[in-house]
């Protein structure tokens, strides 16, 4: 038998029947575990050929060094940074993604966000809970006939950019890898967005390349009544750079999903802000993404289990020296 381990986060997937069932069929055994640490982790999954991954602790090179068997790793989501996957590919782990379970969510929710931010809503909402009655010139856009700034054109940026056209906001997008399809989206390249947007909202994975795209030299290119949306990852914003542009009034805004430190701690500066939304990490949340994800997670992994291959592997240069299934090297 093949061995499965499915490391947990906060427990809520269980039960995982259906995940049993699929796996016996292709002759393999789920285990759960919670993992504290890298510690519990390599000693849960020592005898692992596949790891799933909710959240952490992350599989950097040094616990994907003491995993010996393990032939793929699966994160439960469409961002993989959790793993370190130039190490995965040199020591010939397959590192695969839930790439689409999402994707009309999170566009979904960073539109929300844009509309929270341009029609100020949960400003608004606060004053209308406390009764009080057209209060304040807090400025309200019209999305229509702005200029929305799409960074990263992948399957939510360019859903979100058609999204953005459909209200008829003017979409510029820049991605310099996604190839240029959609007529809807003005490509531009980055400082040219973040000078003319009204809106920006980024959708980059997290990598060397992306982390802290957004440092204060990007913002301070944003208009002063421009607003930032983000759900990709926390940390492809620097936090500190936004306090200070938002502290300087050099931005008029942001709406975040996602966060350097998550949870968000109890004194993270950006609590607090008329013009600051927060959602904690909810944005691929709904019944319909989760049954995506739990089929997309474990079509995945019987395609692996039974070919040695599925295409839902992110890094397919492991291909010529994979480790593949134990026994079948
Ligand atoms: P995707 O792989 O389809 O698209 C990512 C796009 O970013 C690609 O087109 C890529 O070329 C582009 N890109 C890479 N580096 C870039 C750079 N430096 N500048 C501009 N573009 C760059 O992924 P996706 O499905 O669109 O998801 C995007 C990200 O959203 C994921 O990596 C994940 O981290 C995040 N995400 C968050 C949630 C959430 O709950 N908030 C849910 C799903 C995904």
């Amino acid at each position: 038998m093949s061995s499965v381990v499915q490391v947990e986060y906060v427990g809520d997937l269980a039960p995982y029947d259906a995940e049993e069932a699929a796996l016996a069929k292709a002759g393999a055994t789920l285990t759960v575990v919670r993992a504290p640490d890298a510690d519990a982790l390599v000693a849960a999954a020592r005898d692992a050929d596949v790891v799933w991954l909710e959240w952490t602790p992350h599989l950097t090179r040094d616990v994907l060094a003491r995993l010996p068997r393990l032939g793929l790793g699966v994160r439960w989501g469409v961002g993989y940074d959790q793993f370190d996957v130039a190490a995965a590919t040199e020591l010939g782990i397959a590192i695969a993604n839930a790439p689409s379970y999402c994707t009309e969510d999170v566009a979904e929710h960073a539109m929300a966000l844009i509309l929270a931010l341009t029609r100020q809503v949960v400003l608004r909402d606060r004053q209308g809970q406390q009764g009080l009655w057209r209060h304040g010139p807090v400025p309200q856009r019209r999305l229509a006939g702005s200029t929305v700034g799409v960074v990263g054109l992948g399957r939510i940026g360019g859903r979100v950019a058609r999204l953005a056209a459909a209200f008829g906001a003017e979409v510029l997008g820049y991605d310099p890898v996604a190839p240029a399809a959609d007529p809807a989206v003005r490509r531009v390249d980055l400082p040219e967005l973040l000078r003319a947007a009204d809106v920006v909202t980024v959708h980059v994975p997290l990598t060397d390349a992306t982390r802290h795209l957004f440092d204060a030299e990007a913002l301070a290119l944003l208009q002063p009544h421009a607003v930032l949306v983000n759900t990709s990852r926390g940390a492809v914003v620097s936090q500190d750079a936004l306090v200070e542009a938002l502290d300087a009034g050099r931005i008029a805004g942001a709406a975040l999903d996602v966060f350097e430190r998550e949870p968000l701690p109890a004194d993270n500066p950006l609590r607090g802000r008329d013009n600051v939304v927060l959602t904690p990490h909810e944005g691929a949340n709904s019944p319909q993404a989760l049954h995506d994800l739990r089929r997309e997670v474990c079509a995945a992994t019987v395609e692996w289990l039974r070919t040695g291959w599925t295409g839902a592997i992110v890094n397919p240069e492991v291909r010529p020296h994979a480790r593949g299934l134990a026994g079948v090297r």
